[in-house]
């Protein structure tokens, strides 16, 4: 996969379109090289799909997620800028000078409960309840890295401008980066932002997407303790108030649009049962299809808050924890890249491979067992508002609204995976995921 990247930057750091002929054959020759340049690289590709897998660390924590992508960035020549947006798990590698400007994302965190060993096709953890790469993304800095590096060594050898720029996606399960950065200037120079999401087949697509943006917040109440049997009266149960919201969210529900996703945890239940709960939380996902509905669903949930708060006599208050926009694709881009696509084609999966993704398609109890993907899908094109019927959300979405923008679905994963799952996990440090690395950074490239 790492190829089709490779392809992709250099076509955007190619000749103007004036001088056409004479160029069109020399970009073809760089591309060809960027190929070559990447298949040369898929051992390291291997290592550090692998050694990032490992980590497999949550949002906020990828300490040595990043600690390890740095070094590898540092040892082929780029510059590093630590602690992005004051958040110390990010950071910005660049290489290069002036324009065009060009920036390859990926995100690199992990999902709670989703250890798991990799290549096995059942649920067997490397450590029972440990976060692990329950979504993939161990995957997609790696391929960016390869992209850079091949593109980097053509930049060199033929005295080509520009500035290469690699980011991580940091806490993207959380919805907590991508929107800071934005705001903190980090994309100003950007000219073209090429994302990668790891997929089970290969493909990008333009205009308003599919699923939803979504606003993350975390209302808290604050009662006071009292002898849960001495003296309850004498109490006031912040735990009581968490639950009355949630009741009154669920019987909401029925009444908001089918396009709404909404979800809660309780981050703080309270200490002991013999301890009326002074303080207790609960953290809600609030999803929609555009942003004067997220806004509203916001806006609900406050009042619920407000609502809960005088039925128990408790305080509320609530912080805002991410955010992420709906997302919103460039056609030219997206248009150039699916070219790319249908020139790179599929990886070859062996055997394996094969027997491996039908394997686990049949664990999980799945209708049809097709392994993986043989056939490339369709550049995707706009969804209208009243055909979106919601979903997930990427806070690649308050990116994709500030500069041209795509992401790149990259096939190291085996499809029909119910996500944010250990199964999810079997396939990223495999030759699955390796294959689908290697052809998807030429891409990039
Ligand atoms: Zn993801």
């Amino acid at each position: 996969m790492k190829r089709l990247l490779v392809a992709a930057i250099v076509a955007a750091l190619g000749v103007p379109m004036s001088a056409q002929q004479a160029d069109n054959a020399k970009l073809a020759a760089q591309k060809a090289d960027a190929v070559k340049g990447v298949d040369e690289m898929a051992k390291l590709a291997q290592e550090m799909v692998d050694s990032v897998f490992s980590f497999g660390e949550l949002g906020m924590q990828e300490v040595e997620t990043s600690r390890y992508l740095t070094a590898q960035l540092e040892k082929f020549g780029f510059k590093i800028t630590r602690g992005q947006s004051g958040i110390p798990t990010a950071w910005v590698a660049t290489y290069g000078s002036g324009k065009p400007v060009i920036a390859l994302g990926s995100d690199i965190d992990g999902i709670p409960q989703s250890s798991q060993k990799p290549g096995v096709a059942y649920h067997d953890p490397i450590i029972e309840g440990a976060p692990g790469h329950g979504e993939g993304h161990n995957t997609g800095m790696p391929l960016n890295i390869i992209a850079a590096i091949a593109v980097k060594r053509i930049m060199e050898r033929d005295k080509l401008p520009g500035t290469l720029m690699l980011w991580p996606g940091v806490a993207e399960e959380l919805v907590a980066s991508k929107a800071w950065f934005v705001r903190d200037g980090m994309f100003k120079d950007v000219d073209v932002n090429l994302f990668t999401h790891v997929g089970a087949n290969l493909g990008t697509g333009w205009g308003q997407q599919g699923g939803t943006g979504l606003v993350s917040m975390e209302f808290t109440f604050e009662g006071e303790t009292a002898h849960s049997a001495g003296a309850p009266w004498r109490g006031r149960s912040a735990l009581d108030a968490v639950e009355l919201m949630s009741v009154g969210w669920q019987y909401r529900r029925e009444h908001l649009r089918l396009s709404q996703r909404s979800h809660s945890v309780i981050t703080n239940g309270g200490d002991q049962p013999n301890v009326v709960p002074r303080n207790a939380s609960i953290w809600f996902y609030f999803r929609e299809i555009d942003q004067p509905h997220i806004k509203e669903l916001q806006e609900i949930g406050i009042k619920m808050a407000e609502g809960a708060a005088l039925m128990t006599n408790t305080k509320m208050s609530y912080r805002i924890l991410g955010t992420a926009y709906p997302r919103h694709m460039n056609k030219v881009v997206a248009e150039t890249m699916y070219e790319n696509i249908k020139a790179v084609g599929l990886p070859t999966w062996s055997e394996q491979d094969q027997q491996l993704a039908k394997g686990l398609q049949k664990e999980l109890g799945n209708p049809t067992q097709n392994g993986l993907a043989v056939k490339l899908g369709e550049l995707g094109k706009p969804v209208a508002l009243e055909d979106n019927n919601g979903g997930g959300s990427d806070d690649i979405g308050d990116i994709s609204w500030n500069m041209p923008t795509i992401t790149l679905s990259y096939p190291a994963n085996i499809p029909g995976l119910p996500g944010h799952n250990w199964s999810s996990g079997i396939a990223s440090a495999t030759p699955i995921a390796h294959k689908g690395v290697v052809l998807s950074s030429t891409l990039g490239s």
